[in-house]
This record gives structure tokens, sequence and C-alpha cells, in this order.
């Protein structure tokens, strides 16, 4: 038996006790006469004791000789110890080692293994395996764990089956880039790994398995934008026989019992909003409801007053800064540059302070007189004391500014609490995007989106205004979820893949599988899945997903500590029918 107790569970009462811990040594001070070291493992960590006098010389020696992170196993007596400790579980008692065995010497970590280390981000990655003995790490582990058992007992306890999905299939169209993987056994032929497992879970469908979820794998080729990971992980989910309210309503149970059981936070029904007032209202389609702060349109109170910049614009709209009014000129002139720094990219912002008497004073007040102003400051909802800011252009642009002023402001007054949980069903999404690099219209979730009920003709003629039965769930200004009522009749599925200019051949070749299916009685069917990382890390309180996953990519999509990717040897690309042909 390697370990009577773990290094977290002795308490005053085991006093007396003969015990046998296994662990790390976290550390060990060592004043001569006596040597203590701290014992670590998953569970907590140990004070053990030497002493001169209690201690034979070589063991004595040994003890001192123990560098950090040495794994060693202990056998010894529990002793109170004479100076408490009340910040450690362990505190009140030490171990009297009476048998030391040292299990494997270490190295000197290349960063301490502390709560707080010394070790930057692409050390800890390269060494991962000792940045998970960090607690911060190795609770964020346990922490997605817990969520993703009780993600597992929910589903199960309400009746889903829980299915795999294979890998090495062929292209999903969620929009982005498919990783592919050669087939040696098929010549030139190529597998493409799932950016979900779209597809394959309306089969099941198909096949009867009225509920289906899987917490899987996901693959996407896409440019890293920050805390993006090319493989994540999905709760993924779909039933049949639904319409769009019961799905909304098991998911919400779900992430109900989640932030219950999780949390311990108890929310109200989720509240909903279409997308078309996400978009005016927060110019932004998951939008953080933790706080205020909404857009108010200004186009009728501040055009046609000779200020060309707004007159030429398509949209004009502002925010009310709670307490604005305080800023300085200068953090007013900050915060121009901010909003004008090529990430966010306005031309310029207007602003009016709220004065405490009543009155107003703005940035154009060559063209604005005080009732114009106190127009604005209906419209934004701005009382005394609050800044009014203002852009515009072009309505998307413009939104899309705004929205970033927002939640910057909003981060920087504390209006975005991590321990504050505001859920928010964003519905009615458009059937269709414009894309201009490719000037035509993509799906905006995926082809198998269906329409709402009689839009189906709008498609001809105003194919932008559509709208499907496609929903989100956002947590805090984050996306956790999406999904969609699906097409699942062929004609239907047919019409769509034309107006996504699939030929007839090309939509067969890529997707005849379902369209077959769809001809064996496919019943109505439709779903959704959460982003689980994403999800983990806003439930533990992080705005970072990297510490929610054991072995994480960098940005560059590589993982530094197993260095891949890697090129192949020759034999092998031999064996695959594949040459390279890289750029010079
Ligand atoms: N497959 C979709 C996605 O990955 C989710 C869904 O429609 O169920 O976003």
């Amino acid at each position: 038996m390697y370990r009577s107790h773990n290094c977290g569970e002795l308490r005053a009462s085991h006093i007396n006790t003969e015990v046998t811990l296994a662990g790390w040594v976290q550390k060990s001070r060592d004043k001569g006469f006596i040597v203590w070291v701290d014992l670590r493992d998953r569970y907590g960590i140990t004070q053990l004791v030497f002493d001169e006098e209690r201690t034979s010389k070589d063991m004595m020696k040994q003890a001192q000789d123990l560098g950090r992170e040495f794994v060693i196993q202990v056998k010894g007596n529990v002793i109170e110890r004479a100076s408490k400790n009340p910040n450690m579980p362990t505190g009140d008692i030490e171990i009297l080692v009476s048998e030391l065995n040292i299990l494997n010497e270490a190295q000197l970590p290349p960063f301490t293994i502390e709560d707080d280390t010394d070790g930057g981000e692409e050390l800890r990655m390269k060494y991962r395996y000792l940045d998970i003995r960090r607690n911060p790490v190795k609770n964020s582990l346990i922490f997605r764990h817990k969520v993703t058992q009780e993600v597992r007992n929910y589903l199960s306890k309400e009746g889903f089956i829980e299915v795999e999905t294979p890998y090495l299939i062929k292209s999903t169209p969620e929009g982005a880039r498919d990783f592919v993987v050669p087939s040696r056994m098929n010549e030139g032929q190529f597998y493409a790994l799932p950016q979900s497992p779209q597809t394959f879970k309306q089969l099941l469908m198909v096949g009867g398995m009225d509920k289906y979820f899987q917490i899987v794998k996901c693959f996407r080729d896409e440019d890293l934008r920050a805390d993006r990971q090319p493989e994540f992980t999905q709760i993924d989910c779909e039933m049949a026989f639904i319409e769009q309210e019961d799905i909304l309503n098991a998911f919400e149970g779900l992430t109900r019992h989640l932030l219950k059981e999780v949390n311990g936070v108890e929310v109200e029904k989720f509240p909903r909003m279409l997308y078309d007032d996400a978009m005016r209202l927060y110019g932004n389609d998951k939008p953080d409801i933790r706080f205020g702060m909404e857009f108010g349109e200004l186009n009728a109170v501040a055009q046609h007053k000779d200020f060309n910049v707004f007159n030429s614009a398509e949209l004009v709209v502002g925010i009310a800064v709670p307490g604005g009014n305080t800023y300085t000129r200068k953090e007013i002139d900050k915060l121009i540059d901010w909003v004008k720094r090529p990430q966010v990219g306005a031309l310029g912002m207007v602003y009016c302070r709220c004065n405490d008497d009543g009155t107003y004073k703005s940035s154009v007040d060559k063209f604005y007189d005080q009732d114009d102003l106190a127009k604005w400051a209906e419209v934004t909802g701005a009382k005394p004391g609050d800044l009014i800011c203002v852009l515009s252009g072009a309505t998307n642009k413009v939104r899309a500014q705004l929205s970033a002023l927002r939640m910057e402001l909003a981060e920087r007054l504390g209006l975005r609490d991590p321990k504050t949980f505001a859920p928010l069903w964003v519905m009615d999404f458009p059937l269709l995007e414009w894309d201009e690099d490719t000037k035509r219209y993509h799906a905006m979730h995926h082809p198998f989106t269906s329409p709402k009920p009689g839009q189906i003709e709008l498609l001809k003629t105003d194919p932008g205004a559509v709208k499907a039965n496609a929903y989100d769930l956002v947590l805090n200004g984050n996306e956790i979820g999406g999904g969609s009522i699906r097409i699942h009749d062929k004609e239907t599925q047919a019409l769509m893949f034309d107006y996504l200019g699939f030929t007839p051949e090309e939509a067969k070749a890529q997707f005849g599988f379902l369209m077959d299916a769809f001809q064996y009685g496919a019943p109505p069917h439709g779903g959704l899945a959460f982003g689980l990382d994403r999800l983990v890390a806003i439930l533990g309180g992080q705005e970072t997903i990297r510490d929610f996953i054991a072995f994480p990519k960098n940005n560059n999509g590589r993982d530094v500590m197993i260095d891949a990717p890697a090129p192949i040897d020759e034999e092998q690309l031999t064996e695959l029918s594949l040459k390279l042909n890289l750029k010079p």
C-alpha cells in the first residue's frame, strides 16, 4: 500500500495514528537540528518533521538533501503541531517521520510550483505536467470534471443517450476550414475531421435516437483569435419530435442545473431577445445584460442640424456612461483615442456631458442647443452626472464599434462581475449572411437550419431578410451555445443548397448521404451545441479557456510541449502518396 491517507485529509482527530503518505516535496526548511518538509499531492499539503532527537542521523541527512519535487513516501506518526497554521486544512498536525523512501528524484523545475508562479505562459505550456501540479490549473481541471459530470447526470436523467460519432469523416459546413487526414488505404483521398458532429446527429434522429448528446471534440482550422483552440469540446445535443420551445426548455434546464449545482446560483427563467433587438440595443448578437448602457439611436434627433458627419451617416447612436461626467478632458481624449484604435476602427467620437444642474456641454455645441442635447439624453437614458458617447457611420460597423466601447467602459466601471450570471436566449437569427469577399450569401448558422415558417418564398426576393429558427444561448456576453430547428425534408434541403450556391452535383457529393436519409422518414428535429471550454471558464469565473484545458495549444496552433505539428518522414509521405510543395 503506497499510502494510507492523502496529503489533504489529516486533522487533529488523527493524532497518534500511524500513517503512510506519498507525494511531492513542495519545499523544505532546514534549521540544522530540525527539518520540515511540505509534502504535496492532489489533495493538499501535509507538513513532515524530522528532528535530531527523534530521527536517525542517516534519515536526517536524507531529509536535508531532499530537493523540490522529489517524489517520496513516508511512514510516521501524526502529532500535534507546536505552532499551528490556521490557514492550512492540515495545519493542526504534522507527521513525525519514521521511514523515508525516495521514490524518484527530480530536476529543479523550470518555474516554481506555486499558486503565483514565476513561470511565463510559454514556459508553463512547455512543462504543462508541472503546471498541472499548481493549484489554479489543477482546480480548474477538477472544476471541469464536475461540470461534465453534472452535464451527464442531468441529460441522462432527462432521457438523453450519449452516442459517439466518428472523427474520420468528411466536411461538415460550420463555416471554418477543415483539418484533413490523408487516407493510406484510399490513395489520394482525405478524411476531414469534424467541425462538429452536425450531420451525424441528424442521422441519429433519422435512426430514431430521439434524444442524443455527446461531449465531443470538434476541429476547426481557423486563424486563432485570442482564446480559441483548433480543437475544442462541445456538449452536442439533438432531439426529435420537438418544437423550438422544447429545445429551449430542455437546455435552459441544463444550464440552470449547472448554475445551481456548480455555482450554487438559482436563476429565474432566462429572458429572450430577438436578434434584431440585440443588434439594435447592444450592437451585438451576444449582449452582456449584467448592466444597462443600452444604445439609443439618435438619427431622428441629431440629423438635419448642419453637422455633416451625422447627416451623412447611416446610423447615429449613443450610450450613456453612468457617472461619466467626472471624466476629465484628458480622460475623454484618451477614450476617443481608444475608439480610434484599428481594433475598434471608429473615425471619432462625439460626447456630451450631462451636468448635475441639468445643463449639457457637448463637443458639438456649435450645432446643437440645450433642447437638442436634452433629446439625446432622453433617447440614451442619460441622467445628470452621465456622459453620452456618440458614434456614427455605416450601421453594422458603428454598432460593432459602440458595442466594443460599451464593453470596455463596463469593464472599467466594474460592471462585469464574474460572480453574477445573466443568461439570455437570442432568437430568430437571419438565415443567411452576406459575405463581402465571395460576394454571396452563406448560411449564418449552417445549411441545415430551417427558415421560419412561411419565409422560404422570401428567399427569392430578399434573402437577407429571411429569419431562421435559430437561437443562441448567451451568458455574460459570451455565446455559450447555439443551434436551430433543422430542415427535415429533402425538397427544402435541396432548395437551401441551391440558394447557397451549391450545384445539385456538389450538394450530392458533399451531403448526398443526408439527403438520401431524408427519404426514409426523417422526423422533425433540432438541437444545439454548447462550447464546453468557454462554458466551464465562465462558470469558473475566468475569462480564458486555456486553464480549463489540460493540454492546450498556443495561438499558432502549436502544442509546445510535444512539439506538434511536426514534419513526417519521407517514408510516411510515400506511403500516403503525398509530395510536399512548400512555399519558398
Ligand atoms: N453544429 C452546430 C455548431 O457547432 C450546433 C447545432 O446546430 O446544433 O455550432
